[in-house]
């Protein structure tokens, strides 16, 4: 796919290709944008149209072919999470002092050096970024210009400080990529030596159209739903598990049901028992929670009358009738009541227990004229 294929954001991608045209692309930039907005493709994209040895041009703009040494090396990063994994496993094969000298990278072609965050922190560390310092001085082999891509751009203290000595001054072949889902995080004194490039979220009709083409074994409402629950980016909608998170739902919504006037709890019981100790009964927990959440956030959306704004618009006619059960006071005690009820699993409460005392104190603030 080439850089012109680029899904969203046509505008930005358009500037940047402008930028390379002109080999005016700045040396240090930070891009941002939300989970799965295509920070990582793009600055792929743009690491292949730099370095690209055919030099194809698509509207009139620099673009890369796909098939020349150079994008074919660069290209074998792309699935980043597996080569970082690889990455990760050879360092635990190695002997336990040798493991502890050994940093993280990436790099599948001699002139684009990916730096991941360091596990189990998951932080850049001082040593990856003193490595990149040892290196970008030195002119590219094989490309044109020495591309960095710090993949997720959460630094230690010291590391954030080192980086600041290259971005003072980085050499005329060399660009650094800082990307961000939050940048506002980041030193000022970083984000004042880079220029901000923003990937903005998709809508959800732009997010539909692409997976109608990604995704044709979905059904258009399933594409519909997860168009509205992916937060505007196209890698996590691709790969969007819609079965676990139809099965989180039933079990929020079994658990709001007595809060509803269901009468009857076998329903509920049956579905919390289900709730393990063990990390397969935290992720399946983390999911329920967030679920919740989002549907008291949908209630809300109803009764304020924005349902526009509704993520779960499958079962718009069942928030309609919750809606109707409840008032903004309960809701606003629902969510409380789910903040207590995160932190009461991180003291290790059981998990069963703790999803029926949350059932059971909706449905008291339900009875008691709507509050928690
Ligand atoms: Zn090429």
């Amino acid at each position: 796919m080439p850089i012109s294929d680029f899904h969203g954001n046509s505008d930005i991608v358009r500037t940047i290709r402008e930028m390379l045209a002109r080999d005016r692309f700045p040396h240090a930039v930070i891009l941002s944008g939300p989970p799965g907005s295509g920070k990582f493709t793009l600055a792929q994209m743009i690491a292949k149209t730099m370095n690209c040895l055919e030099r194809p041009t698509t509207d009139a703009l620099p673009d890369f072919c796909g098939r020349c040494a150079n994008c074919v090396r660069i290209a074998e990063a792309d699935n980043l999470e597996d080569r970082f994994a690889e990455a990760v496993e050879a360092r635990e094969n190695l002997r336990e002092a040798d493991k502890r000298e050994t940093r993280i990278f990436v790099q599948t072609h001699p002139d684009v050096l990916i730096i991941p965050p360091d596990p189990p922190q998951m932080l850049v560390k001082v040593d990856q970024v003193r490595h990149v310092i040892g290196e970008i001085y030195y002119r590219p082999s094989e490309g044109r210009e020495r591309v960095h891509i710090f993949s997720d751009a959460d630094f230690m203290k010291e590391a954030a400080n080192s980086l600041l000595k290259v971005l003072e001054e980085p050499p005329e072949f060399a660009t650094i990529f800082l990307l961000s889902d939050n940048p506002s995080a980041l030193l000022p004194t970083i984000r004042s030596r880079c220029m901000q490039i923003r990937l903005a979220p998709l809508s959800p009709p732009e997010i539909e159209d692409y997976l109608a083409e990604m995704r044709p074994d979905w059904k258009a409402r399933e594409r519909g739903l997860v168009a509205r629950l992916c937060g505007g980016g196209l890698g996590r909608a691709r790969s969007f598990d819609l079965t676990q998170y139809l099965t989180a739902r039933q079990d929020a919504l079994a658990l709001l049901a007595p809060a509803m006037g269901a009468r009857d709890h076998s329903e509920l019981f049956k579905v919390t028992e289900t709730y393990r100790a063990g990390a397969d009964g935290k992720s399946k927990m983390d999911s329920t929670i967030r679920v919740v959440y989002s549907l008291l956030e949908d209630l809300l959306f109803v009764k304020s009358g924005t349902s526009e704004m509704v993520r779960n618009q499958d079962i718009q006619g069942e928030l309609r009738r919750m809606a109707e059960q409840v008032d903004f006071e309960w809701i606003a005690g629902g969510s409380q009541k789910l903040g207590e009820l995160e932190t009461g699993m991180r003291r290790n409460l059981l998990r069963s227990l703790a999803l029926d005392a949350y059932a059971t104190a909706l449905e008291a603030g339900w009875a008691e004229g709507s509050r928690v």
